[in-house]
Formats: structure tokens, sequence, C-alpha cells
């Protein structure tokens, strides 16, 4: 093998330049030319690339965001579009693309196999960890930081004002950033769409807990963490519900953005070097149709679609004692 590229593709997480930069140094280590695809699958239809050298990838790996832009392309869904792509490859004379993303950038990588002789691997770069074939994404420790930081702040307020408060936090449709910010922020209460109930139990639930929580306390500071697009009109709504219930005052913080920025923690960091390496071996030795992972600190790889297919769990003692905590606060 003489050259290979890369991407990064769909939301961006800390740790893609971390990843980039591992890429690039063990390609050259083993005297490949590396190309860098811009803004995720539409450098491939543009043919919008960087050849990229040592140099390029000196002082990012404390860098948020990527230095190759990430973005979504919507037409790249097409056969055409993935026979555009696999053209394009071939006049750069590209033999492996490695794509760096979430479950959406995989797909898109399986589609690009299907029209492409070339081997494409995928490495999993997204906050919400909602990728199977890793115990943990690229991105997804640093996610869960700057959330828990972000509900230590506000619980400075809440408990100032004797208020409640709804933390929304990201995961597309997946608990693990709600789980582990608010088991490590101590949060009273948490939503997730692994445990969700109806609307009319969950506000049930709530309620109970927070006038029990009000009685063993004697105040009425309160933390509920709720993973985006479970409330069915928001947190927003949620909260003006919470407060016509409880007379209390309830407000909603929408986390958002914020969660996907930021220097990478020392975990992404290794996570993202480690599979960036091990990418670039697995593709010199003839590896193709597979994401790298790491399971109980072992490198592994796994086919593409099993990454979408399969629905990895939540760890399930985690959830059995934030719900044992819960119960605790309830007793009088
Ligand atoms: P993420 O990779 O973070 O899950 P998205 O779901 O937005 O992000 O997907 C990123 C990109 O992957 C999309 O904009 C599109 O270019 C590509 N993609 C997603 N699904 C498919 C698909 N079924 N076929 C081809 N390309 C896809």
């Amino acid at each position: 093998m003489r050259k290979i590229a890369l991407l990064t593709s769909g939301g961006d997480a800390p740790g893609m330049n971390a990843c980039i930069r591992a890429i690039v140094l063990t390609s050259l280590r083993y005297g490949l030319e590396v190309y860098g695809y811009r803004h995720g699958f539409n450098g491939l239809l543009e043919q919008e690339y960087l050849n990229l050298r040592a140099k390029n990838v000196a002082n990012i790996i404390q860098r948020g965001g990527t230095i190759l832009n990430s973005a979504r392309c919507l037409t790249f869904k097409s056969d055409d579009a993935a026979k555009v792509a696999a053209k394009n490859l071939d006049i750069l004379g590209i033999e492996a693309l490695l794509v760096i993303g979430g479950d959406g950038s995989f797909r898109g990588a399986k589609h690009l196999a299907n029209h492409w002789s070339g081997q494409v691997i995928g490495l999993p770069g997204t906050i919400d960890n909602d990728v199977d074939g890793t115990d943990a994404t690229i991105g997804y420790y640093t996610a869960i930081e700057t959330a828990l930081d972000s509900i230590d702040k506000v619980r400075d307020t809440a408990d100032a004002f004797e208020r409640i408060f709804l933390i929304e936090v990201m995961g597309r449709h997946a608990g693990f950033i709600g789980l582990n910010a608010a088991i490590a922020s101590a949060a009273d209460h948490i939503m997730l769409p692994e445990i969700s109930r109806s609307c009319d139990d969950e506000l049930e639930n709530i309620l109970a807990h927070i006038e029990a929580v009000k009685k063993r306390r004697g105040n009425t500071s309160y933390i509920v963490v709720v993973t985006e697009n479970l409330w069915p009109d928001g947190v927003t709504s949620l909260a003006q519900i919470l407060t016509e219930k409880t007379q209390i005052e309830c407000r909603p913080v929408i986390l958002g953005y914020v969660q996907r920025g930021g220097s990478p923690v020392s975990q992404d960091r290794v996570l993202a070097t480690k599979l960036g390496a091990f990418a670039v071996e697995a593709a010199l030795e003839g590896k193709t149709g597979v994401m790298v992972g790491e399971i109980n600190q072992e490198i592994v790889c796994t086919e593409l679609e099993n990454s979408w297919l399969q629905k990895k769990p939540l760890d399930p003692y985690l959830v059995k004692i934030q719900q044992d905590l819960f119960d605790i606060l309830k007793r009088p």
C-alpha cells in the first residue's frame, strides 16, 4: 500500500484531532502518503483534500473540533454520489479510506464500500457513545466532564434559590452521557431513554420524589438530568408543568453544543491515539468493512453494520445503583 486517506464526518467530537494525528504519524512511519479529505463525505465528492505531513498535525492533540472540518452530506446516500467518490479516490490512487465519525458516518462508509474496491475502515468518534463494538467512543469522556462541570455550577444556583433545575444533556437516543453525568454530580433524578416510562408515570414519579426529598432535606433544591429527545415537547415544557404542579420554581437548562467542544480529556486522547494507530495497521493487514474499537482494553474489529445494528446497553450496575440511590433519598 502506498496511499491512505481519512476524513471526519457527522457531529464533531473532542479527540478527533488526536485521532487524525495518530493516523497521520503512523501512516508516515510505515512510509505511506496520507490524504485528509475536508468536510466529511463532501470532500470526496468535491475532491477537496490536503496532503498531510507531520507538521500539519503538530500541536493539535489538545484541540477540540477537527482540523479537517466535519459536515453532513445528505447527497452521499445516493448510489451516484458513492460512485463519484469511488472514482475520485481512484484518481488519487487511494487504497484505503479511514472514516472517523458516528453510526451515520459508518453507514456512509459501508455505502461507499459497496461501490469502491478500496478498503474502508471506521473509527468511532462521537460524544454520544451510541456505537456498538467499543466500550467508549472518542469524545465521550470529555462530554461527560463538560456536562458534569455544568451540572455542578447549576447546582450552586439550585441550592441558593431552592429551585428545581432540569438539565438536558446530549446523547441522541442513548443515555450514556446522562447516566454518567448524573451519577458523578449526585443528581436527584434522571430520565434516560433506556429506562423511560410513559409521560404520566414519569411525572407522577418525579412529583412524589420531589415531595419526599423536600421533607427529608428541608429544602426544595432538586436536580434532574434529562437526555435530549425524551420529553415530547422538550424540557422547557416539562419545567412549566413541574412549576405548576409543585409551586416551586423549575428552570430548564439545555446544555447543547458546549458538550461537543473543548479540549479532550486524557482518556479521549489516549483512546483516539490507540485506535488511530491500530486502524492504519489494520489497513496494512488488508482489513476492510470494519470499525476498530476497544473492549476490555483489547483493540477489536467489528463489522461496520454491527456498530449500528446492535444497540449498546448501559452499564446495568450503574443503572441499578442510580435507582437505589433515588429510592434511598425518598425514605423519611
Ligand atoms: P454521525 O456520523 O455523527 O452519526 P450523521 O448521522 O449525521 O452523523 O451522518 C453523517 C453523514 O454520514 C451524513 O451526513 C451522510 O453524509 C452520511 N450518511 C449517513 N447515513 C448514510 C447512509 N445511509 N448512506 C450513505 N451515507 C450516509
